[in-house]
């Protein structure tokens, strides 16, 4: 009842067209009303390994499922793969929901498929999502900026194409940026990160948090400071996916983190490190 009123403005989704939506970092809470109501009437819902079970559940029963999980160390499909399935389902008169973790458009090649579908002249939607680099950091009680604690606040991919760090990061612009860095897919070049940082200046007790299945059930924190998180990621075992934030916002989560409610999630299975 809630929303019905806000439902019932909501744009139609058309048979034949695609609706690329973020579904957030995982708790079902933080879905759009686009997103929801997509949910609800699609015919086809075409997903990514990061769309938690929670939100596929909430899915029409009728709706084919096609997985299309990206999941790191496993062969994924090709995107051109991807954008063939979606062009061919529209194309079948279905509506279809490609659904991603988090944005669409934050690391998850939301704009490749939106070319394809262009190209292919399927009419598309997108629904932006609540990205785990500010939602995700929200539910661990960071607040990805902060008045007197920085003016900038960063994304930075930790992986590309050949699953290493990105050849073209400048490392001395990012160790001078005056605000959080928040690294995607970095769990494993957090070493790397965290070197080229310190060469570059950055001092060696900045803080950093580990988020891992940020708004999840699972979610768990690891606070630590640039000298130390490779060590930490290791000795206690981070999981993916996880989100690494590197500057002052952290130590926020001191009051934030203790005092926010999380509808029933557990923040606090938290490892401090020296
Ligand atoms: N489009 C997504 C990002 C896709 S890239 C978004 O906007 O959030 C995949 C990376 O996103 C993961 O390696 C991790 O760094 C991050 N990520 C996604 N969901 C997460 C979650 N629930 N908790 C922590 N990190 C998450």
């Amino acid at each position: 009842m809630i929303a019905s009123s806000l439902l019932s403005r909501l744009p139609a989704f058309e048979p034949g067209s695609v609706w690329l939506a973020g579904a957030g970092p995982g708790d079902p809470g933080l879905l759009t009303l686009l997103a929801a109501k997509a949910l609800g009437e699609a015919d086809a819902i075409v997903h990514d390994a990061l769309v938690g079970g929670g939100i596929l559940e909430a899915a029409n029963p009728d709706a084919l499922l096609v997985d299309m999980g990206k999941r790191a160390g496993h062969p994924s499909p090709k995107q051109e793969a991807i954008n063939a399935r979606l062009v061919e389902l529209a194309r079948e008169g279905r509506r279809v929901l490609r659904l991603k973790g988090g944005d669409p458009f934050v690391f998850g090649r939301g704009g490749e498929e939106c070319l394809a579908l262009a190209e292919a002249e399927i009419p598309f939607r997108v629904v932006p999502g609540v990205t785990a680099g500010i939602g995700g950091l929200a539910y661990a009680g960071i607040p990805v900026t902060h008045r007197g604690f920085g003016t900038t606040a960063t994304f930075v991919t930790g992986h590309d194409k050949a699953g290493g760090l990105p050849a073209d990061l400048d490392w001395d612009v990012l160790a001078r940026l005056p605000g959080a860095l928040v690294f995607y897919m970095a769990l494993g070049t957090i070493g790397t990160i965290a070197e080229r940082l310190e060469t570059a200046g950055k001092p060696p007790m900045t803080p950093v948090a580990i988020v891992s299945s940020a708004s999840t059930e699972a979610q768990s924190v690891i606070e630590t400071n640039l000298a130390h998180c490779a060590r930490d990621v290791v000795r206690l075992q981070a999981k993916r996916p996880a989100i690494v934030v590197v500057g002052e916002v952290v130590r926020l989560r001191a009051l934030i983190g203790a005092w926010q409610q999380t509808t029933g999630r557990n923040p606090f299975s938290i490892a401090v490190s020296a």
